[in-house]
């Protein structure tokens, strides 16, 4: 029997399961999709926000406050991208200083060091190529961006590294408790539990309602992106926003911690939980929107698109607490933005209701704070590369030639803890497929690899989820059972 189970291998999910590694507590981590972090974590503006945005008082200003000042230690343990750039709300006329005005107000309310009101010209010397019409900017230097899957892989293989058990493809369909034990039950397997976390995103009410009255509903509200290729990496420096709109903050520019530049996203509520597509009108709004922050953005450089989906809450807030109905039964629900910024603060509220809950923990002394070596070849010298090959040749063989990623690294990313089995799952461990061919090269090589390593059938590999079969049979059945001979006279 566990003492927690964890559904939802998300940010949260996996956050939480690392922090409560700390402990001495059979713990299991379980999610629907054969890969952590494939839910809303995997596609978001993946920004550390500075905290002014939430409304005083609320849970997100609270745990965002309390969360953005946390990422440099586990970047730093986990050895995960993140750097702290600073942000810009952009004013475009005198209402907007006003909104800027109040936004500063409310940070210094939630508590938020290191905000400044800047004027024009301050604005254009951080920002030469922001459109002409803008007249200032509430600039935010505690913000930051960071490799958003990246963390929570990270943070599964580290709880993995102190002893939670990882549980992929296990879609829960019930949970019943019976005596103080919760049967948490998919297709697949049962498993028992005193206390049930539940981080499912998008589809927390459901999760909810299996076993505790119905108190609150997630509607989820799609949100666009257009990806540039890294030659466009100069436009801006800081991340851009707009001054906030009634659906959020509204459409941001911003680098990515690779060197990409992302520009997004829109904010349309959608009826189903997987609508991930993306769309002409959506993209087209982006767009749009984008270019009164910057008039030349090089959309002819866009190399891929993608849409995610925010689990918004009829509450207006995060829901964190252990169900009114259910002892044992904690929602970590209702997780919109800035639900990145505030995770490793949820984790440590969560780790608190655990306490209450399953008292007297026992400090687990063993835990490791770090994870084995990653090695990132394209940002080694070349000392430290020669050394490395003569270790290891396959980190000599380059696989993806537009990032450079070798061979060494993923096999690598396939056998640690969490280890990628799929082409994505490689690509979020160490991105062949990110750079400008998106895959057209090394996509074939990737899976040659998976199947080598894993045993498997090459037409087993999956690109993504269940059912993205890439290779479905051979093309050339023909046999030659015997060639003429080339003579040379
Ligand atoms: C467009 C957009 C932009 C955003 N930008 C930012 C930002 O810049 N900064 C920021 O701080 N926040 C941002 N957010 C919010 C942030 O991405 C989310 O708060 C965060 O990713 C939520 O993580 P989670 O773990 O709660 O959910 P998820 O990542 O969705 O994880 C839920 C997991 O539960 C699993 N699951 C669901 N149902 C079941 C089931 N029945 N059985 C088993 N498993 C199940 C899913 O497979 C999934 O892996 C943004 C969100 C969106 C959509």
């Amino acid at each position: 029997m566990f003492d927690v189970v964890i559904i939802g291998a998300g940010i949260c999910g996996t956050f939480i399961a690392r922090e409560l590694a700390r402990y001495k507590l059979r713990i299991a981590l379980i999610d629907r999709a054969n890969d952590v972090s494939n839910g809303t974590t995997k596609a978001n503006s993946a920004i550390i926000h500075a905290g002014y945005d939430p409304e005083h008082g609320t849970l997100m200003a609270k745990l965002n406050a309390k969360g953005n000042p946390m990422f440099d230690a586990v970047c730093n343990d986990l050895d995960v991208p993140f750097r702290r750039i600073g942000s810009l709300v952009l004013a475009f006329n005198q209402d907007d200083l006003h909104t800027i005005q109040k936004l500063y107000e409310r940070g210094i309310q939630n508590g938020i060091m290191d905000m400044e009101l800047i004027n024009r010209d301050q604005l254009h010397n951080l920002e030469p190529q922001i459109h002409q019409e803008t007249v200032g900017a509430l600039f935010a230097k505690t913000a930051g961006i960071i490799g958003t899957w990246e963390l929570a892989i990270a943070l599964a293989e580290n709880a993995m590294d102190n002893g939670v058990e990882l549980f992929l493809n296990r879609d829960v369909q019930s949970i019943h408790k019976e005596n103080s034990v919760f049967k948490v039950t998919t297709p697949n397997s049962t498993f028992r539990s005193k206390v049930v976390i539940n981080c499912t995103g998008v589809h927390a009410d459901k999760i909810n309602n299996m076993i505790a009255t119905p108190a609150f509903k997630i509607r989820p509200r799609r949100g666009e992106y257009y990806v540039l290729d890294k030659t466009a990496s100069d436009i801006v420096h800081h991340v851009i926003f707009q001054p906030p709109r009634k659906l959020g903050k509204g459409v941001l520019i911003t680098p990515t911690v690779h060197g990409n530049v992302l520009v997004g996203p829109n904010s349309d509520y959608v009826l189903h939980d997987e609508a991930l597509e993306t769309t002409a009108s959506g993209l087209d709004f982006v767009r749009q929107m984008s270019l009164r922050s910057l008039k030349n953005i090089p959309f002819n450089k866009t190399i891929n698109m993608f849409a995610g989906l925010r689990a918004e809450p009829d509450t207006g807030d995060f829901i964190i607490g252990e169900s009114p109905d259910v002892k044992g039964f904690i929602n970590v629900a209702g997780i919109k933005s800035p639900g990145l910024s505030a995770s490793p603060a949820i984790a440590e509220l969560v780790v608190e209701l655990v306490d209450q809950t399953l008292p007297a923990l026992k400090l687990n002394t063993n835990f490791k704070v770090t994870r084995k070596k990653v090695y990132h070849f394209a940002e080694m010298s070349n000392t430290e590369k020669s050394a490395l090959i003569s270790r290891d040749p396959r980190y000599a063989r380059i696989i993806c030639r537009c990032e450079n990623i070798t061979e060494g690294e993923i096999v690598n990313a396939i056998h640690r803890n969490a280890g990628a089995t799929t082409v994505d799952g490689v690509k979020k461990r160490v991105r062949p497929g990110t750079g400008r061919c998106q895959g057209g090269f090394c996509m074939p090589r990737v899976i040659e690899i998976l199947a080598r390593e894993l045993n498997h059938e090459m037409s087993e590999i999956l690109k993504d989820e269940l059912d993205s079969q890439i290779i479905t049979g051979t093309t050339k059945t023909t046999e030659i059972v015997e060639r003429e001979e080339l003579t040379v006279a």
